[in-house]
Formats: structure tokens, sequence, C-alpha cells
């Protein structure tokens, strides 16, 4: 029934030591961790990044040097070469954007070859390159560096900024990931830590981290609604509160919808307006429309508290007389509700079918928890207003609330906690079949933990080891989904074809980690079963033998997909930078 097992040592992929960490350039190699000590909570944010921990029983947001509740999650190089992270890092945005890293959420634990990866590469100022071993990683200067080692050098300065507070080494975090973080993104935090010098005791989704925020310990009894509109994704997810069990009833969201998104739009309105004004066209470059869209965010702030924001740019370019030609805009909170209009109503269209997901009509939801930095638009809480029929929780800071979280879980490591989480699996876990059919084996959406088996043969005389490729996606083919690796079963005794049967178990445990079980039928004894092979997408389509054709309508399949998804993501920086 199965591809017939191609022999190959499970090699230590290139690029990695010999923990299958990242090689490092900035960190020092990674030292063993005691395990021991406080514990805090890290919201490793696309755009930002928040510390908390727990201070006499109470959970509290740690500040950075400058003062700011969140951290850029943002790392450059400067001039001199040196490496600065955080808010000095994202001033260098604007100066030196080939030479900033920004965004590295949405790349790291992806194979160089996804579809995500190809989408983002061209719309990404600074270069993203293959590694050795297939992964997606980056440039900085000369030096490749791996995404982990990014997100790593950001976790640092959080464990930094809790260090200095405590004034006791930390070694221990409660990292929160989005709720639709496949399996190797998950495993990549977890290698982040370690290069960080943290030990990452529990992944959290981020929604549950929201919702224990705001209803830990209140006895509550509700359906709850959390809405995270960030600066690159929007996710929407509807839990069951009941005292302290926090089951996810349903989860969706858009990996290509957030704060960016919406300063793309206003960026377009200035310029067209700067256009009319003037009577010139735009023709600046990649920094004179970096300050664009630095100005345009600022607006997009100052108009949730305000109702006009004037917008000033001094000399934005030179027309062709050599005139310096200023960008002065005001901008009324109308303009920018009708600009940003279509992007609020997708995110309303995702809250829908979550609510479908959830099997509710909005009327059953009782409580609306606003997250994330977008989600202080004025605008959102009116549209959520007018499908729930009532308003958002104000007690709840859309900043803080999933390092809040993740601050109370930490105080559930180190003992017995009557907290329950109950998460499901974000996207169906399956196999492949020849040809490159997807079996569905663990349905999107599964509470977890969760468990599915399934019996292979094996389908030559006396073979040794039957080998099972195992994705994550909806798609019907595998070359749309995510390739989370291969599983050998050695050890199988000896027989005609067809009459070696094996049971195989995928279970995943309830943060999501896949473990693979196998046992033999006519023994009844475990065999071994390793998820440690990883193939290149050319020696798996080889070895399940994939036509060429199928491949490529499944990845125009995804790529149609995504790009519907992207809408104008980045346009202008194309357009700036002369990228195709
Ligand atoms: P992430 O979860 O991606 O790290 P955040 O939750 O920090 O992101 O949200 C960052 C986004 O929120 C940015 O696009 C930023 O412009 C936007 N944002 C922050 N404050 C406001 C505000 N007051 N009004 C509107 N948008 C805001
Ligand atoms: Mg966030």
């Amino acid at each position: 029934m199965l591809a017939p097992a191609v022999a190959k040592a499970a090699a230590q992929a290139p690029g990695l030591d010999e923990h299958g960490l990242p090689k490092t350039v900035f960190l020092p190699p990674p030292v063993p961790l005691s395990g021991t000590g406080p514990v805090i909570g890290i919201d490793l944010g696309t755009t930002n990044s928040c510390v908390a921990l727990l201070s006499n029983g109470r959970p509290l947001v740690l500040r950075s040097r400058e003062g700011y509740n969140t951290i850029p999650s943002v790392i450059s190089l400067n001039a001199q070469n040196k490496l600065l992270v955080s808010h000095r890092a994202k001033n260098q945005l604007v100066l030196r954007p080939q030479h900033t890293i920004y965004g590295a959420k949405r790349l790291v634990g992806r194979p160089y070859d996804s579809a995500v990866v190809n989408q983002v590469r061209e719309r990404f100022h600074y270069d993203i390159v293959p590694d050795s071993a297939g992964r997606a990683a980056v440039r900085l200067a000369d030096t490749a560096l791996s995404l982990e080692e990014v997100q790593a050098l950001i976790l640092r300065e959080c464990k930094e900024m809790a260090e200095a507070h405590l004034n006791q080494k930390v070694e221990r975090a409660v990292v929160t990931v989005p709720a639709y973080y496949s399996e190797p993104q998950r495993e990549a935090v977890r290698k982040s830590g370690i290069l960080a010098g943290l030990k990452v005791e529990r992944i959290l989704n981020e929604p549950t981290s929201a919702a224990l925020a705001y209803g830990l310990n209140r006895e509550l009894n509700k359906k709850v609604l959390v809405y995270d509109l960030g600066g690159g994704t929007f996710d929407a997810t509807i839990l069951k509160i009941e005292k302290n069990v926090f089951e996810v009833l349903g989860t969706g969201g858009d990996v290509f919808l957030g704060g960016i998104d919406f300063d793309n739009l206003i960026v377009d309105y200035l310029l067209a307006r700067f256009q009319e004004k003037e009577g010139i066209t735009f023709t600046g470059d990649g920094i004179a429309l970096s300050r664009v869209s630095d100005a345009a965010e600022r607006a997009k702030m100052g108009l949730s508290e305000r109702s006009t924001f004037e917008v000033h740019i001094p000399m934005l370019m030179m027309d062709d007389s050599g005139r310096p030609r200023d960008l002065r805009v005001v901008l009324s909170r109308q303009e920018l509700e009708k600009i940003c209009e279509p992007l609020l109503s997708r995110t309303i269209d995702v809250v829908r079918d979550v609510l479908l997901d959830a099997k509710l009509k909005a009327a059953e939801v009782d409580d609306i928890i606003l997250v994330g930095g977008m989600s202080r638009m004025p605008l959102v809480r009116d549209k959520l207003k007018s499908l729930f029929g009532k308003g958002a929780q104000a007690s709840v800071n859309a900043d803080e609330a999933v390092a809040l979280g993740a601050a109370l879980y930490s105080g559930s490591v180190d003992k017995v906690s009557s907290v329950v989480l109950i998460d499901v699996l974000p996207m169906t876990v399956g196999v492949a079949m020849p040809g490159g059919a997807f079996k569905r084996v663990i349905e999107r959406n599964s509470p977890l933990p969760a468990q599915r088996s399934f019996a292979i043969n094996t389908t030559k005389d006396n073979e040794a080891f039957l080998e099972l490729s195992i994705f994550q996606g909806e798609d019907s083919h595998i070359s749309a989904n995510e390739y989370l690796g291969t599983v050998r079963i050695e050890g199988l005794p000896k027989g005609p074809k067809g009459s070696v049967r094996v049971a195989v178990t995928l279970k995943l445990d309830s943060e999501c980690v896949l473990h693979v079980e196998a046992r033999e039928y006519s023994t009844r004894k475990e065999v071994k079963a390793t998820l440690a092979t990883r193939y290149s997408p050319e020696e798996l389509q080889k070895q399940l033998q994939v036509s060429k054709e199928s491949v490529k309508a499944a990845e125009e399949r995804r790529g149609a997909d995504l790009k519907e998804r992207a809408g104008g993501f980045w346009s202008f920086v194309k357009k700036a930078l002369g990228r195709k």
C-alpha cells in the first residue's frame, strides 16, 4: 500500500551542530540549562514582543530600557557592524533596510522551498536564503543567519529584561505562539529558547494565553471570542471558559492580514494625494518610501485617539528642477475608515467562519477580548458591535494580554495546578500516499491531545523497514501541505509481502508535539518508529512516484490561495525597490 521504502540513513542535517541546533554567529554556543529558578512569560510577536512575570502572585509586564511595555521584534546590523536588537534595531529600518530583520516569526521553521517563503521573499527588504539543510535563513551582511537565531536574539533581550528586574539569572520561560503554528514552527521556538539560554517549559497558544489573562481564577462560565489583529496576522478564536478549564471551540485566521496591510493602503492613499496636490508622481527611493510608511503608521495610530491627523514629511523628494517637495496631508478618521473598511470586513468574515466551526451563533458569545495593537482602531469595536450586539471588554490591555497570560501560566509549571487548557489542532495531520495524495489522519480542530491509528503492510518480501511521510495541511495533495518528516519503522519480522502488518499511531500531545508509535500485528510488539529522516522535495517526489503535473497543480493552488490573501501586502516596497 505504501511506496517502497528508500534506504537512507537519518543523517545529521548540515548547518546544525551535534545537538541538532542551528550554528550561531551572534550568540555564544548553548550551555546546559539548570531547569530551576523563576519562569517568565514571553509573547514573541511578529512585530512586537512582551515580557511578563509573576510578582507576589500577580502578573506584571516589564518595561524595556526605553520605558516601553513591548519591544520591537527586530534585529539589525548598524554601519559599524554592531548588532542591535529591539528599539535601536527598529530605528535602522529606514536607514538600513537591507540589514534589518523583522517578521522572522513568519519564516521560522519553514523550508526555503515552501509556498509562504516564496510568497514573502520578494517582498522583504532583506535577503532570504536557503541554509545548508534547505530551510529558510536570512542574510545579514555576509553571514547567513538561521531564523532560530534571529528569534533567539529577541528572546535573549526578553530574558535580560527579566534578569535586570529580578536581579537574578532567568533560564526558563513559557513562550506563546499563534494557534495555527505547525509542529516544526513550535520546535523552532524551543530551539530558539535554548540558543537564548532559556528552557521553554511550555508553548502556549496566543489566544488561550489572552483568555487566561482575562479569565483565570475568576470562576467564569462563559464563551469568549479572542480577536487578535497584530502587525502581520489576524487570528480569531472562540473559547469556552468554565472555572479554570479553557477549551478552544474554534480557531481561524489569516496569516497575511495585519497592521502592515493597513499601512500599505494608507501609503497608497497618501501618495495619491501627494500627486494630486503637487502635480508630480512620487518617484522616491526606498528610504523615501520608508518615511511615508512610517508616517502612515503614525497617522493610523494617531487616528485611534483623534479625529484628524496631519501628515507632514518635509523634502520627501526632489522634482525635475531639483526643488524639494513636501508631503502634507490632513487625514480624517472618516477617510481612514473608508480606506481600511475592506480589510476589517475580511476579519469579520473570518470571525463568522470561526462561529460556524464552533457551532455557535453570535448571540451565544458572552464576551469579546481584543488583542493586538491594530485592535485599538475604533472601527474594529464598531464592526464587532454590529455583529455581536455588544461591546468588547475594556479590562484587557491589547498589547499585554498574551504575555500576562503566559506569566500567569508560568505559575503552574512547577506545581499541580487546577488550570486545564484544551486546545485544538490548527491544521490536519496526515500521511503521504503513493502518487502524492494526502491521507488525512487527525482532522483540523480536533481537541488536543489526540491520537489516531491505522494499519500499513509491507509491499515487498522480507521488507526490513517501512517509511511513512507525514504532512500537515488541508490540501488533497502533499505538495501543497507542510512536510513534517518521514517516519522510519524498523525491526520488522521477515515474511512474504503483505503479510507483515503494522499499526501506526500518530499522537499529538496537549502542546501539539507529534509522537509516532508503531506496533507489529502478529507479535503485538512495539517496533521502533522515529521521525528523524527528512527528504528533499525531489527525493520525496521520486520515492512516492509523484507526477510533475500534480506537483505543479498543487503548488499553483497553494500559490493562488496565498496571493489572493496577500492582497496588496507590501506591493509598494516592491515598486520602490524595483523588484519584480
Ligand atoms: P504583533 O502581534 O504582530 O507583534 P502588535 O500586537 O504589537 O503586533 O501590533 C502591531 C500593530 O498594531 C502595528 O501594525 C501597529 O501599527 C498597530 N498599532 C499599534 N497601536 C495602534 C493604535 N493605537 N491604533 C491602531 N493601530 C495600532
Ligand atoms: Mg501578537
